[in-house]
């Protein structure tokens, strides 16, 4: 490359796969970043107050017409921007920061930007990443209502008149959904990460996205030239010809493996030598079934309800679950719906109970440990699930579960919760399958006694590995040890598998490792029945296990119990099927 090249490549975080080229357009955002303190005089404090409640009117007036504006392709996410009509007039945010005003008698730009940190803070916290990601929707939401406080536009990025990349700061999920789609090419920007919206919101649309790059606005100018490989999470800007032509080539291939794959995606997931999988889709919402069905997914995996549960004042009441549950399990019958039941730690988005305070908060209260702490809570969703039971093929799922007297109380909760349906003289169906998540080292260890009690087991592989290997999920520090492939990851869930085999009760994935193909030929070999993951992983999945033959797997997987460290599994895997694996990588 010749030396006076200004080609400059910036490594980011894969947010959607793909590859695009194309001219950058800068989202001009600067955010308000200085913000005055003032103090006011008692007899102001009523006009502050109104001042900020207005600017909250106009936040809410902006975020409905945003809605009535969204297109029928996002449809599925306008929930998020309702999310963000709820934290407009969320205690934490707008309680507190009028409790700023009258209290600390200052101004509302001070007040709110003080009542944002804490509650930013607070959500940082959590250890779950879904929850962990809400506080960048009070940061949207806070940066919304500033916005108006200091009469500054909104940003309008509903006008672009050219296919573009887009490369913003951050983009909002209010921003994304009001994008033309068919001007936007891909999108990257220096903040989010792969549990973000953005993220989510990019790979439904399946547009390349490259997140958390840190200083993209700073480093492209406007109009300038970009590559965004969504799959490697790179961008390169000003790139030289040779590059342009090794991209362009990449970015056809890619397309058309990805239209191979996709064009195959509702053909049965049978091995090489004839094993059939059922391989279905993980989904937090019920609008989401369909983005299961369009790629093939042979059922719902991992339902997590407690997305139903966020962004709300009030818990849902049995009514609204049931609804819920019995419109997925209508959608996907005769295929099965596996319930989990309320994943969640003390979290203040749901109101009226008293978050723990919590040093370790994924070691403490939260999923079954929170549910048995909150009986009534529990039994209207169990009731509500088995209500739904009676109008599909749904099964219920336990999350979290450490020891087996955890699943004896659950089962007398199940009990009560139809015997109180007998009485109601509702239609209930008591007689569905009973499974428990699998992500506890203790679970694993104990399955034969666990196998005793429940029908299946699913192994939560994303918890797994955080508490196998002791490292935080959501620890950027020691995200590099953070690996499924390590020995004694695969040692417990070939543990599992074989004790589930030994007491005729299947096992399922339903984690993230069952989604990256490069774990396939081991999931295969270990014998595996059933994966679960998002919904556009399945293409990629079921078109790589019709390559695969289980019997060669299986003599993989003798070789993989040697290796002492992930990376030695990693090459290992490489050596023996880099060839399979190069050619469906689409969606990696
Ligand atoms: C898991 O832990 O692997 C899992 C599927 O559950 P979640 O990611 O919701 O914790
Ligand atoms: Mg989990």
């Amino acid at each position: 490359m010749p030396s006076d090249t200004t080609e400059k490549v910036i490594k980011g975080i894969s947010g959607s796969p793909g590859i695009c080229i194309g001219k950058a357009y800068l989202v001009d955002k600067e955010g308000v970043d200085i913000i005055e303190k003032y103090s006011i005089t008692e007899d102001k404090v009523k006009k502050e107050i109104n001042r900020f409640k207005s600017a909250v009117t106009k936040a809410k007036n902006e975020l409905m017409d945003i809605i009535k504006g969204v297109s029928e392709e996002l449809r599925q996410h306008a929930g998020i921007l309702e999310t963000h009509m709820v934290l407009l007039k969320d205690k934490m945010l707008y309680g507190k920061a009028i409790d700023i005003i009258k209290n600390e008698l200052v101004n509302s730009e001070w007040a709110l930007r003080e009542a944002t940190s804490a509650a930013k803070s607070m959500f940082s916290n959590i250890a779950d990443p879904y929850l962990k990601s809400r506080s960048a929707d009070i940061e949207h939401v806070s940066e919304r209502i500033m916005r108006n406080l200091v009469g500054r536009k909104d940003v309008n990025i509903s006008n672009i008149d050219k296919r573009v990349i887009l490369v913003a700061h951050s983009l909002s999920p209010a921003e994304t959904s009001q994008l033309q789609l068919e001007k936007v090419m891909g999108f990257i920007t220096d903040r989010g990460g792969k549990a973000s919206h953005t993220s989510i919101i990019a790979r439904t649309l399946e547009i390349p996205a490259v997140l958390g790059l840190d200083n993209a606005t700073q480093l492209i100018k406007n109009d300038s030239i970009i590559i965004v490989d969504g799959s490697e999470g790179i961008v390169i800007i000003d790139p030289e010809e040779d590059t342009l032509v090794k991209y362009e080539e990449r970015s056809k291939s890619y397309e058309a493996r990805k239209a191979d794959i996709l064009r195959t995606s509702d053909q049965p997931a049978k091995s090489a030598d004839g094993h059939l999988f059922s391989i279905m889709g993980n989904i937090e919402l019920p609008e989401e079934v369909v983005a299961v069905k369009d790629h093939g997914g042979e059922g719902i995996g991992l339902f997590r309800t407690e997305f139903l549960y966020l962004g709300r004042m009030n818990f849902p009441d049995e009514r609204e679950l049931f609804h819920q549950y019995k419109e997925v399990a209508e959608l996907m019958a005769p295929h099965p719906v596996i319930i989990r039941t309320l994943d969640i730690n003390g979290d203040k988005a749901i109101s009226g109970i008293p978050a723990p305070e919590e040093a370790n908060p994924s070691l403490g209260l939260r999923a079954i440990r929170f549910c048995l702490k909150k009986p009534t809570i529990f039994k209207t969703q169990l009731r509500a699930i088995l209500r739904a039971a009676a109008y599909g093929n749904i099964r219920l799922l336990l999350p979290m579960i450490s020891g087996c007297e955890e699943i004896r109380q659950t089962l007398k909760l199940i009990d009560e919760a139809a015997e109180s349906l007998e009485k109601d003289g509702l239609a209930y169906n008591r007689d569905i399958q009973i499974g428990i998540m699998i992500e506890i080292p203790s679970a694993a260890i104990m399955a034969d006694a666990m196998a005793d009690l429940v029908d299946f087991f699913s192994i939560g592989t994303n918890d797994l590995v955080q508490y196998t290997l002791a490292i935080d999920r959501v620890n950027r520090h020691v995200a590099y040890l953070y690996n499924p492939l390590h020995p004694a990851v695969l040692r417990l869930i070939k543990h599992v598998v074989d004790t589930g085999k030994k007491k005729h009760i299947k096992t399922f994935m339903c984690g993230e490792m069952a989604s990256e193909i490069i774990n396939l030929p081991i999931l295969l070999g270990i014998g595996l029945d059933a994966l679960s993951m998002a919904p556009q992983s399945i293409p990629s999945i079921k078109s790589m296990i019709r390559k695969i033959s289980v019997s060669d797997s299986k003599l993989f997987l003798k070789d993989v119990l040697k290796q002492t460290s992930a990376l030695d599994t990693m090459k290992l895997i490489t050596d023996t099927y880099g060839d399979i694996l190069v050619n469906g990588i689409y969606n990696k």
